[in-house]
């Protein structure tokens, strides 16, 4: 039976584009349609204005997170080409295929308006050196910093080239997909349904809820049980510029002397701000940057996290971290802000003790306690930490250096894909942070380019 479209694509995020993308370069004869949840990327605009609209009002389709660019399209656009963090990709496909693609991928953006940015790298640094001296790893990563305003600005070209070859249709949430007896799928959204040969889902975090029930429904197992859990910290920039100029981001690791949990830097903004995100209705915290210098703040942030794996019988991991972010929200109104040293000397923050401190907040946050809202343990983690850190960075420990809480980041429930990452229906493939195999820009974007290359040559 001859099906509507040779390929629908159902996620507009990094991974959906760039399938689409590869497919229009290597297959332009063939009929692909790119469905997505949220809006267009000029339609997208978050209404918190600072202003009249100060936190997150819930919209039913949320700009930041949904729409053309996904949960990246506002993101610091870092994409860090690496196998030892931002996804297990490398497992599926290889640890050199892995990086060959995030290479790829970086190329792409380079000539779609991501010329005049920097490529970062850990390579030779002596800084590795400095980590190690004191209890600290840093990982080993090549980072392209894209920067808010330039990531947009790719995501614009790419979206211009792409609309000439695929039909998009925004503000089109898939319901269902149905595996048909002659082994294509149809596509099931308010109003309509369309056939194809092949179907790549990529509909990253704010599309896990839904993902669960297509595992459910077609019987593609699935499992669950990791969540990260901790704070944003910020400081001037100054104190992390030695590392920040040379590395842009530093990812770090240390094991906590305590209980032997390791903490881990994560998503650093040199000169960024502190942003709100809401999953799913529940408001956690985040940062970026941008690459232009007008917009540059005098702050840098980063998150401090903790992963938290759980074992049989609790399954429910992002569960535990929404119960924890929405403890944060129920006490915050959002999220809570504390000086560090509130935190340690055991009293919430007030706005007076914030404004007269070394720090202004990026992010208008409500000042609390987060020993209120963090298990113990997690807690001591970040706090040792903060406190390794200051034998890098001296002043990390500082006691006006601010912790936004909390930072929680959720992870999808691991599909269970091949090493096409195909799922037992031929022609059904699950990509990007949807999968459970991405958690980053380029592994997302590299799992895209890797099944449209599949594709195109079923095709040939
Ligand atoms: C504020 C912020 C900053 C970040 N910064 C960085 C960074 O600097 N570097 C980095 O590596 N990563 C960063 N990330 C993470 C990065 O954005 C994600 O890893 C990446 O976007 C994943 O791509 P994806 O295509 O898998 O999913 P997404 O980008 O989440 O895209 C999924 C798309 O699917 C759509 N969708 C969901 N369900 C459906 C449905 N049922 N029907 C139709 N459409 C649906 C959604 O609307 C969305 O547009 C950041 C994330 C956030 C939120």
């Amino acid at each position: 039976m001859k099906h509507e479209y040779d390929v629908i694509i159902i996620g507009a995020g990094p991974g959906g584009i760039f399938s689409a993308y590869e497919l229009m370069i290597r297959r332009p004869d063939l009929k692909v349609a790119v469905f997505d949840a949220g809006k267009a990327l000029s339609d997208r605009k978050c209404p918190i204005d600072g202003d009249k609209i100060k936190t997150c009002i819930g919209c039913k389709s949320c700009s930041i997170m949904s729409g053309f660019g996904g949960a990246g399209a506002f993101s610091d656009g870092k994409y860090n080409i690496t196998n030892d963090f931002g996804g297990t990709l490398y497992e599926h496909i290889g640890k050199s295929k892995a990086i060959e693609l995030m290479e790829y991928v970086d190329r792409i953006n380079v000539e779609n308006g991501g010329e005049g940015t920097k490529l970062y790298s850990t390579t030779g640094t002596q800084l590795k050196k400095i980590c190690m001296q004191n209890k600290l790893k840093l990982l080993d990563a090549s980072v392209r910093h894209l920067g808010t305003d330039i990531n947009y600005v790719v995501l614009e070209n790419l979206y211009a080239k792409l609309k000439e070859f695929v039909d998009f249709r925004f503000m089109t949430a898939v319901e269902k997909i149905e595996a048909l007896s002659d082994g294509g799928f149809k596509v099931c959204f308010e109003g309509g349904e369309l056939t194809c040969d092949q179907c790549i889902v990529s509909v990253g975090r704010s599309g896990s809820k839904w993902m669960e029930s297509v595992c459910e429904d077609l019987n593609i197992p699935a499992k669950s049980n990791r969540v990260d859990i901790g704070v944003r910290v910020e400081l001037p920039a100054v104190i992390f510029s030695h590392l920040t100029d040379e590395l842009y981001e530093s990812k770090i690791v240390y094991r906590t002397e305590k209980f032997e949990d390791n903490v881990r830097t994560f998503c650093m903004n040199p000169h960024g701000i502190v942003v709100n995100e809401n999953t799913n209705g529940i408001i956690t915290v985040n940062g970026h940057s941008y690459e232009s210098a007008d917009k540059q703040t005098e702050n840098t942030n980063f998150a401090l996290l903790v992963a938290k794996h759980f074992s049989e019988p609790f399954k429910d991991s992002n569960g535990y971290g929404e119960s924890i972010a929405r403890l944060s929200n129920m006490l915050g109104g959002g999220v809570i802000v504390q000086r560090f040293g509130d935190l340690v000397r055991g009293r919430r923050s007030n706005e007076k003790r914030i404004q007269e401190g070394l720090v202004t907040p990026t992010l208008n946050a409500t000042p609390g306690d987060l020993s209120l809202v963090l298990p113990k343990r997690i807690l001591d983690g970040i706090m040792e930490m903060i406190y390794a850190l200051d034998k890098i960075a001296p002043g990390t420990a500082n006691d006006d250096t601010l912790l936004y809480g909390v930072e929680v980041k959720f992870y999808n429930m691991e599909v269970s894909v091949d090493e096409n990452l195909e799922t037992g229906y031929p022609g059904l493939y699950i990509i990007g942070d949807g999968s459970g195999v991405t958690h980053s820009l380029s592994h997302a974007s590299a799992s895209g380019i890797f099944v449209a290359d599949r594709i195109a040559e079923t095709f040939e």
